[in-house]
This record gives C-alpha cells, sequence and structure tokens, in this order.
C-alpha cells in the first residue's frame, strides 16, 4: 500500500477572495497512472482527480481544479 502523500480537497465552506485562489495543474498521466503521489499534489474533492500545486509560494489557500473548475481548500 502507498502512504497517503498528497493534500485532501476541501469543498470550501466560506468565501475566498479570487486574489487568494491559485491554479492547480493537471498530474502527469505517467505519474498517477504508477500511483505516485507527492506532498504536492492535491486530490480534488469534486472529480477526485489528482493534480499539483505550485510549490511556492505557499500562501495561497485554495485552488481552482484544472479538471473541473471547483475550487479545493488546503
Ligand atoms: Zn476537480
Amino acid at each position: 500500500m502507498t502512504d497517503r502523500n498528497y493534500v485532501e480537497g476541501k469543498k470550501p465552506d466560506r468565501e475566498i477572495p479570487p486574489d487568494s485562489i491559485g491554479n492547480l495543474e493537471p498530474a502527469k498521466g505517467d505519474e498517477e497512472a504508477a500511483g505516485r503521489t507527492s506532498p504536492f499534489w492535491v486530490k480534488c474533492w469534486n472529480c477526485h482527480q489528482f493534480l499539483t500545486r505550485p510549490l511556492s509560494p505557499p500562501q495561497q489557500q485554495a485552488y481552482t481544479c484544472a479538471n473541473c473548475g471547483a475550487v479545493n481548500m488546503i
């Protein structure tokens, strides 16, 4: 079994200012197929896809899923 080495995205329970929402990028298909996860991955609460978040800067608390457009809080 692999460790859960990623962040579970959460559905926002409050309004998030648009300027504090970053963008997630789709994970590379190969890596996802191999089951490799990283602490910089976010699993979208809505579509359950793995996406990568920028390594820096870490100020943003929410990211838009590139796959379905849902906002994920982390
Ligand atoms: Zn999504």
